[in-house]
Order: C-alpha cells, then sequence, then structure tokens
C-alpha cells in the first residue's frame, strides 16, 4: 500500500555538485539496515512512478503507545566532506485519518547520526547518537480529485557537520507514526574541475561552513601562461559553485585561444606575445612553414633590426645614394647626394661616409683615420650632405656615401655606395710659431712672430686676435698685418691682453698658435686714459704681397703628408705595387685600347661653347659636360675633322687611352670619348689658363718664386707620377702643360710618335725622327734613347722656361747650335731672378750621363724642401746659403777661372759683345757682376735673347762671387 504511494514521489534530480555518499534509491538490493526492534522498521520492496524497484522502510505501528522504533543506515564513508547533506523523501499518515489511534498515534519521527572512524556492532545505544533534528511532514494527506484522500511524499533537507571522523551513520527513530522513508540520500557539495579564462580548477569541495568561500588557484591549461601579476583564481562556495574569478591565463606566443584551449597559429601565421589574442598573417617578406610559430622568418635578403616588433615587414638596405656631387675647396671636400631609390622598405635611412686616401691603385687606399673632420658627422647622417675638412693637400681620396638603415648591419649582401674619387689641392698654412712681445707700452705693443713652418702656399696676410684677459664676456678684436710683425694700438694702460695670431694663404686660414699674454705699461699718475677704436699700426708690408693679392688662387703647392713633417725623405705617400702604363698600340683592335681607358660618353651629355684652339686632328673647343648624378663640369673638347683616315682617327684616339690610364691632380684628367658619334671627341678637364708658356708670357713678373716653385713642383709631381708608371712622354716642354684657373699645372698632351709630329718645335734629326731638341736630353737627340731620364732633361728645360716666364730655351740660336754648345758642356745659365738652387737643379737635370740626373722623386722632394724653407728661395743677392754645387762647374763657366771679361764672353759664346764690353769700361769681371739689365742694353745689345743670356749668366756670377768672397755685389 505505502509502496504504492511512494511510486508518486518525484525523485530529486541530481545535482551535478553533488557527490552522493548514499542514495536508498539507487539500490536494487536489499539496504538491511538495522533495526531495533525487529517489530519496529521493515524493509518493503517497492516501484516508483517509472516502475524502476526501490528500496522503501516503513513502521506504523499507531495504535500502541510507548514506541521507541530505531533504524540505523550502514556505515558512510565521508571523505573529504566537511558538511553532509541529509534528504529525507517520505509519507506520513495523518493520525486524522487513522479511527481509533487517538493518544497513541504520532506525526514526527526524529533523525540521528553518530561519528566513528569505522564501522561498529548492530547494538544500537540511544546515548550515542546526536539529534539532529524532529522531523514533521509539511504535508501529510491531499484531497485527490475524486474526493479520495492521496499521500504527499514530504522532503526534508538537513545539514550536519563539520564532520571530523572518518564516516558515520544515520538514525530514525520512530515513537508512534505511520512513516514511509521513500528515499535517504547522503551527499555533500563539491565544485567540480573547469577550465575557465584557460586556467584548469580542480575538484574542490565546499568549505564547512555555509558562507565560507574556499579560494582554488588556477592551472593554465597547456601552451597557456598566467597573465603577469594577475594568476588565475576562483572561489568555491558553500553551494558547490565557482565564485568571483579573478586574474586568468592567456595562450603563449605562437599559440591562441581556441574554446578553453590553445591552439598553434598555423604555417604562415604568428603571434608574437601572449599579450595577442590573434595569430597574424606573416608580415611581407616574411614567412614560416611551422605551426606555433611566434614569429616570421625573414625570406632571403630581408632583416629585421633588434629594434624591430616582429608585426613589421622584412626590410633590406637601401640601395646606394643617388646623385653624388662634391665640390672641392683645397683641402675641404662638400659632398650632397640624393636618396635612395629604393629605402629598403624603412624609413630610418640614414648616410655614412667612408673616407679612404689612395695611392694610384684602387688597392692603394687606405682609411683617411681620424685627422680628418667630417660635419654634421662621418655617419647617423639624416641630411643628404658633409663636409669633409682637414684632408692633405695633393691627395687622393676615395668618399664613398652609403644609405643605412636598421638592417644594413645585418646584411651580408654586398655593400652599395656612392663614390667620387677627388685629389685636394692646397692645404692651409701651420701655425705661426715664436710669437713674441718686441715693445710693450701703455697703450701699445708691438709683437713679432715667425712665418708657419708649413705655410703651404703664399701668406698674404696674418691676423691677430686679442682680447682683454680679465673681460668677462670675451670681446676679440682683430686686425691684419702683411709681414710677421704688428703694433696693436689704443690698448689700455696696466692691462693684461691675449694675443693669437693666424696665416692666410690662397687656401684660407691657418690654425691660430699659441697665446701669448701681454699687460701694457702703468700710465704715469695725472693723466687720464681716453677710450679709442683699435687701430692697427701695420709694420712694413711685404713687396710681394701685393702680386699675390691680385692672384689670391694659388698654384699647386706641395702636399705636406704627416710623413713629411717627422723627416720623411719623400711628402707623397707612395704605394706598393704602382700601375704600370700599357701601351695602346700593343693592342691589335685599338678601339679595345680606348674602350678600356676610357669612358665613352653619351653626346647628349656634351655641350659644345666656342672653340679655343686648333690641335693637330681638329678643333679644340671648351663647353660643359654633365654626367647624370654629377654637376656639369667645364670640359675641353677635342674634336676629330671630317673625313679622316682610319689611322688618323686610331692616332687622335691613342691619346684618350693614353690619358685615360693615369690619374692624378697633376696630369690632365680624361672625362672620356664619344667614338660612336660624330664627330668623335676626347673629353678633358677644362684648363681655364690654357698652356703655361703662354700663360707665363701673358704674367711676366707678376708671380713670386714660391708660385713658380709651386707651379714647378706641381709638374714634377705629375711628372713622377708618369715616370713611376713607366710612361715616358717624351715632349714635357711648358707648351704641353695646361694650368687652371687655381693655377694649378698639368701635364698634358700625350701620345706616341704623333705628340713629337704634332709639335711644331720637334724638328728631324739625322737619327730620323721629329725631336723637340730644345727640351730634348742629348742622348735622345743622338741616339732615340728616350728614358724617364731624359723626361727630367726636359724637365730642367721647362724649369728654365718657368723661371725665365716662357722664355725660348736658348733663344735664337739654331738647333743646330744648340745641339753644338751642349755637347761642348754648356748649360742654360739661371734665369733672372731665379734663386740658385733651382738653377743647380735644372743644371742637375742637364747632367751629361743620366744616371746622374735627379729622379722625378727627389725632384718633388727638393721643391718641397724649398717652398717649406722659403728663404733658401730668396733671389741670388739675398741670403742664399746653399753652396753651389760642384756639377755647376761642369757645365758653366767657373767665373773664378776666368782672367778676363774677354774668356767669360767667349765662354757663354757672346764674343761678338767684347768691344761693346770693352770700350764702355767693362773691363773687370767685377765690374761686369755689378751691371743691371740697364747697363747691358745701354752697350748697345738689342737681341733680347742675348741680353737675357748675358744677364743670367751675370747674376750666376754674382751668385759664385757671394759664395766664394761671402760678400754681396750690390746693383
Ligand atoms: P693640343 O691638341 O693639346 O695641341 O691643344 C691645342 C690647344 O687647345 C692648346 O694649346 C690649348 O690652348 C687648348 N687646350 C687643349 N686642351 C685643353 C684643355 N684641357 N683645357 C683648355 N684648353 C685646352
Amino acid at each position: 500500500m505505502h509502496g504504492c504511494c511512494l511510486l508518486g514521489a518525484a525523485a530529486a534530480a541530481q545535482n551535478s555538485r553533488e557527490v552522493i555518499l548514499l542514495d536508498s534509491k539507487a539500490q536494487q538490493t536489499e539496504l538491511e539496515w538495522i533495526s531495533s526492534p525487529s517489530t519496529g522498521w521493515e524493509e518493503i520492496s517497492g516501484l516508483d512512478e517509472n516502475y524502476t524497484p526501490i528500496r522503501t522502510y516503513q513502521v506504523c505501528q499507531v495504535m500502541e503507545s510507548n514506541q521507541n522504533n530505531w533504524l540505523r543506515t550502514n556505515w558512510i564513508e565521508k571523505g573529504d566532506a566537511q558538511r553532509i547533506f541529509v534528504e529525507l523523501k517520505f509519507t506520513l499518515r495523518d493520525c486524522n485519518s487513522l479511527p481509533g489511534v487517538v493518544g497513541t498515534c504520532k506525526e514526527t519521527f526524529n533523525l540521528y547520526y553518530q561519528e566513528t572512524d569505522a564501522e561498529v556492532g548492530r547494538n544500537i545505544r540511544e546515548s550515542q547518537y546526536v539529534k539532529i533534528d524532529t522531523i514533521a511532514a509539511d504535508e501529510s494527506f491531499t484531497q485527490g480529485d475524486l474526493g479520495e484522500r492521496k499521500m504527499k511524499l514530504n522532503t526534508e533537507l538537513r545539514i550536519i557537520g563539520p564532520l571530523s571522523r572518518r564516516g558515520f551513520y544515520l538514525a530514525f527513530q520512530d515513537v508512534g507514526a505511520c512513516i514511509a522513508l521513500v528515499s535517504v540520500k547522503v551527499y555533500y557539495k563539491k565544485c567540480w574541475s573547469i577550465i575557465e579564462n584557460l586556467a584548469t580548477f580542480p575538484d574542490t569541495v565546499t568549505g564547512s561552513e555555509f558562507s565560507s568561500l574556499v579560494e582554488v588557484e588556477g592551472t593554465c591549461v597547456s601552451d597557456a601562461e598566467e597573465e603577469a601579476d594577475n594568476s588565475p583564481k576562483m572561489h568555491c562556495s558553500a553551494e558547490g559553485e565557482w565564485l568571483v574569478p579573478i586574474g586568468k591565463c592567456i595562450c603563449k606566443a605562437g599559440f591562441h585561444q581556441k574554446g578553453d584551449a590553445c591552439e598553434p597559429c598555423g604555417r604562415g601565421f604568428y603571434k608574437s606575445s601572449s599579450q595577442d589574442l590573434q595569430c597574424s598573417r606573416c608580415p611581407a617578406h616574411s614567412y614560416n612553414d611551422r605551426e606555433g610559430s611566434w614569429r616570421c622568418d625573414c625570406e632571403d635578403g630581408y632583416y629585421r633590426a633588434l629594434s624591430d616588433p616582429p608585426a613589421v615587414t622584412c626590410t633590406r638596405p637601401p640601395s646606394a645614394p643617388q646623385n653624388l656631387v662634391y665640390n672641392i675647396n683645397q683641402t675641404t671636400v662638400s659632398l650632397e647626394w640624393s636618396s635612395p631609390a629604393d629605402n629598403g622598405g624603412r624609413n630610418d635611412v640614414t648616410y655614412r661616409i667612408m673616407c679612404r686616401r689612395c695611392g694610384w691603385e684602387p688597392e692603394e687606399c687606405l682609411p683617411c683615420g681620424g685627422n680628418v673632420g667630417y660635419l654634421p658627422a662621418q655617419s647617423g647622417l639624416v641630411d643628404a650632405y658633409v663636409t669633409i675638412t682637414d684632408l692633405l693637400a695633393h691627395a687622393n681620396y676615395t668618399f664613398e656615401v652609403e644609405a643605412v638603415n636598421g638592417v644594413s648591419d645585418l646584411s651580408r649582401t654586398q655593400r652599395l655606395f656612392a663614390s667620387v674619387s677627388i685629389a685636394t689641392s692646397q692645404a692651409a698654412p701651420s701655425q705661426v710659431s715664436e710669437l713674441i712681445k718686441e715693445k710693450v707700452q701703455q697703450r701699445s705693443v708691438q709683437l713679432s712672430w715667425q712665418e708657419p713652418e708649413q705655410p703651404n702656399g703664399v701668406i698674404t696676410e696674418y691676423e691677430i686676435k686679442y682680447y682683454e684677459k680679465d673681460q668677462k664676456d670675451r670681446i676679440y678684436s682683430t686686425v691684419k698685418s702683411k709681414s710677421t710683425s704688428a703694433t696693436v694700438n689704443n690698448l689700455k694702460p696696466s692691462t693684461a691682453y691675449v694675443f693669437q695670431i693666424r696665416a692666410f694663404t690662397a687656401a684660407g686660414y691657418g690654425t691660430f698658435g699659441p697665446r701669448l699674454e701681454v699687460t701694457t705699461k702703468e700710465e704715469p699718475s695725472g693723466t687720464a686714459s681716453t677710450e679709442q677704436n683699435p687701430v692697427i699700426i701695420i709694420a712694413v708690408v711685404a713687396v710681394a704681397g701685393t702680386i699675390i693679392l691680385v692672384f689670391m688662387v694659388f698654384v699647386s703647392a706641395p702636399s705636406i703628408s704627416p710623413s713629411v713633417t717627422h723627416g720623411s725623405p719623400r711628402p707623397w705617400i707612395k704605394f706598393p705595387g704602382t700601375k704600370t702604363y700599357i701601351d695602346p698600340e700593343t693592342y691589335e683592335d685599338p678601339n679595345r685600347a680606348v674602350h678600356q681607358f676610357a669612358k665613352e660618353l653619351d653626346a647628349s651629355c656634351i655641350k659644345i661653347e666656342r672653340v679655343i684652339g686648333a690641335g693637330e686632328f681638329g678643333e679644340v673647343c671648351s663647353g660643359r659636360l654633365k654626367l647624370p648624378g654629377k654637376r656639369d663640369v667645364p670640359v675641353a673638347i677635342k674634336t676629330l675633322k671630317v673625313g679622316y683616315t682610319e689611322k688618323q682617327r686610331r692616332d687622335f684616339l691613342c691619346e684618350a687611352s693614353i690619358m685615360g690610364q693615369f690619374d692624378h691632380p697633376n696630369v690632365v684628367h680624361l672625362e672620356g670619348v664619344v667614338t660612336r658619334g660624330k664627330p668623335v671627341m676626347i673629353v678633358i678637364e677644362y684648363m681655364e689658363n690654357g698652356s703655361l708658356d703662354a700663360f707665363l708670357r701673358k704674367h711676366d713678373g707678376q708671380f713670386t718664386v714660391i708660385q713658380l716653385v709651386g707651379m714647378l713642383r706641381g709638374i714634377a709631381a705629375g711628372m713622377r707620377y708618369l715616370s713611376d708608371m713607366g710612361y715616358v712622354h717624351r715632349d714635357l716642354a711648358a707648351r704641353n702643360i695646361l694650368v687652371n684657373s687655381n693655377l694649378v699645372c698639368k701635364v698634358s698632351d700625350f701620345g706616341l710618335s704623333r705628340v713629337i709630329d704634332d709639335d711644331p718645335e720637334a724638328v728631324y734629326t739625322t737619327t730620323g725622327g721629329k725631336i723637340p731638341v730644345r727640351w730634348t736630353a742629348t742622348e735622345a737627340i743622338q741616339y732615340r734613347k728616350f728614358t724617364s731620364s731624359s723626361d727630367v732633361w726636359s724637365y730642367g728645360i721647362v724649369m728654365w722656361e718657368v723661371m725665365s716666364y716662357g722664355e725660348r730655351p736658348y733663344w735664337d740660336m739654331s738647333n743646330q747650335d744648340v745641339i753644338k754648345a751642349i755637347e761642348e758642356g754648356y748649360r742654360l745659365p739661371a734665369p733672372m731672378d731665379c734663386p740658385p738652387g733651382l738653377h743647380q737643379l735644372m743644371l742637375d737635370c742637364w747632367q751629361k750621363d743620366r744616371a746622374d740626373r735627379p729622379k722625378f722623386d727627389q725632384i718633388v722632394g727638393i721643391l718641397d724642401k724649398m717652398i717649406r724653407n722659403p728663404n733658401t728661395l730668396k733671389t741670388p743677392l739675398g741670403t742664399c746659403t746653399r753652396p753651389i754645387s760642384p756639377l755647376l762647374d761642369q757645365n758653366t763657366p767657373d767665373f773664378a777661372t776666368f782672367r778676363s771679361v774677354g774668356d767669360w764672353l767667349e765662354a757663354i759664346k757672346m764674343e761678338r759683345y767684347n768691344d761693346n764690353f770693352t770700350a764702355t769700361g767693362y773691363s773687370s769681371l767685377e765690374s761686369v757682376a755689378r751691371m743691371t739689365i740697364e747697363d747691358v742694353m745701354s752697350l748697345g745689345i738689342t737681341l733680347v735673347g742675348h741680353q737675357k743670356k748675358i744677364m743670367s749668366s751675370i747674376q750666376t756670377m754674382r751668385a759664385q762671387m757671394l759664395h766664394l768672397h761671402g760678400t754681396g755685389v750690390q746693383v
């Protein structure tokens, strides 16, 4: 009967947070709980609403009084549980519905528990039980639809705990009610393991108190990591619910979240940081072929800078800067360029400059070192320009401008740069030395100083800078002086001043020399001081100064490399393995030679402006050459006249094949050739002042000796270069030297036989072939032995031409007479005002035995020394200290051996004027030595050549006398 009623009871839905310790309904077999007395609770099988068999316990002793029926469950092991839930489902009969039970019938029962660590015996001792509650029915019977009474299923829930033993028993005490226990369920609650925010939280038993929250730390799922300072936590409530999540895990780099897990990024994707949410596609120029990548690898030739985040595209070094142009101002070079066509995909392009000083071969370049200045800097240049200062004078430099970006240094590919090769000209003067106070007064100070050790040119002026030593804000005053002394006026009495001096040449100012502190004298008491503007009274001005100022631009001066200052005999750094000249005639195909050594220019780059001369093969024009990426430059253009023969064409281009092999500041530079168009052209750097002989004649007497020596030095340096290359010029003469606007002299006119053919000075000799006799060494005239030593002879003649401002060597003597005179030991005398040292050098060049002649290398060295010590270049009557070498005695008359004026005139082959001398009373050599050019002219000697020849010899005579007697001869 009861069972039937129990069937109707709805089974409690199993809560997923519950851990069941006992569920009577789930047990199919007998429960076999202990019932005491055995007449009390009775186990009865029934069916639930689903007709599933269930076990129930019933008791219904309502008629009898004093009922005490106990029912005890089996031992329940509690596990982790602290708080136990007991859910009872039962039916309870309403006593009113039972007739005749008044007084004995009850409507409640009691619930107890007993804690033990193990099962105990089957005896129930009441005293050992702890009462949980008295349970009453909420509902007992209800009226059915048809008026019948229906038993209602009660559900009661009680909670026990905290429990301390391993297990417990439950007990039900009936005191005379009619009960059917349909189900007894004992459980505790757990927060079941879950994954929240990519963290796994384990199964967690709820706390013992109703209000307690158990804090649980999460563990990140695989391939996830805790977010920084935000480790995952959750709280397990007493109800078995997870509450209050804190912190989280995030997928590691290379992984992204999919549901509650982290999955690797696919191929071609990456995730660089755990912070990123999604995997991203590889940026441009990068790839990966693995899953789970945190970054993509750059394609070949592409790079990522260390500071580049993985999300940016891979980049590459920029291409070379474009349109590199330069501007050279003596020893300062400025470079400008435009940005590279390809910045490599980056916007951090800067530029760096590589400076190398070169010999004549590309492999002879050495880094410039730390003495060179770069403005604003050598590297990290943001703007496309730089100024390079403090270069050595007359040196070859190669500058490479490299565009770099953040990945340039990672790249293993070849560096791309724009480069220019530049030859510097002149250096600024070095510091003045030995600044001393000559005279100190109340309001003026007289100073003097020494010329800089390396003037590197003609000093046209000195600048004196001074300031009051104790003045707070240093206000400088400057005054100028043309000599090595100056008086600075209008100073304050009893005041300390600081003076500094620097020299100025065409190359600019040198650096200031050491400071000199001078205190002006005290003013006699009673005199008031008056302030005036400082005025300079400049001491005697050098005579040459005025001329120099007209020619502010300067001749090529020696390069003063550090090795010189330390006493090395050779000022030009020479690199091993000098390039050798290749004779273009050795090429079977002359066109190949041209294209090997000369650049083919596009005729459209050349603009012809005017005709400036006539060459053997056609007109020589001036014009401009505009090469891509360079400033347009003035050029000379030699053209090949129309209707030329193949031989003429070959001979014409031969000059280019030769010139194209040379690269030196004192050798005319070939820009290129036009052979694939008409007219055929040779394009050469433009030399504004044309050929040297005509230029000197035009400016007769206008240069200082230093300027002339500077020119000679340039020519010698060019010749040294040519001879080092193994090239013999054969036609070195002032007419074949070109002069540019800076008075830099360059050797030109190259060719083979044709050079000589072309030369109007060349005449046929008995040995065959045309030879410019006056310039040619004896052995070359006699048996065509042309060598660098014969070029040295010619160089001696050029020296003579230069020092005599373009005089014709041997004046109007015939070629035959010249050959004869030379054979007899006659040599050209020193030109007017020529320092003896220079004439000596000429004589050395004209040594009969070519082995005795100096090498060009030595000539450059001697000239450099002279330029550095201008005192040695004083005119013959000056303070010449250099003894005249015995060489002179071999080739020029030694005046000491002449007994008479007649002897002397005979020796210089001017005996025809013997009578003119004696008639006017010049009977002694001493009186002759005092003659001026006017005196010579007044003798009735009208031929200019003879006047000069006689004057030159008189000058040499004076020099010798000075040397012999140590006394000057006043003119
Ligand atoms: P050439 O063919 O060397 O005999 O040249 C004939 C003339 O043209 C020379 O005497 C010079 O006056 C002039 N000339 C040749 N080359 C140049 C140049 N590079 N710059 C200026 N003038 C030149």
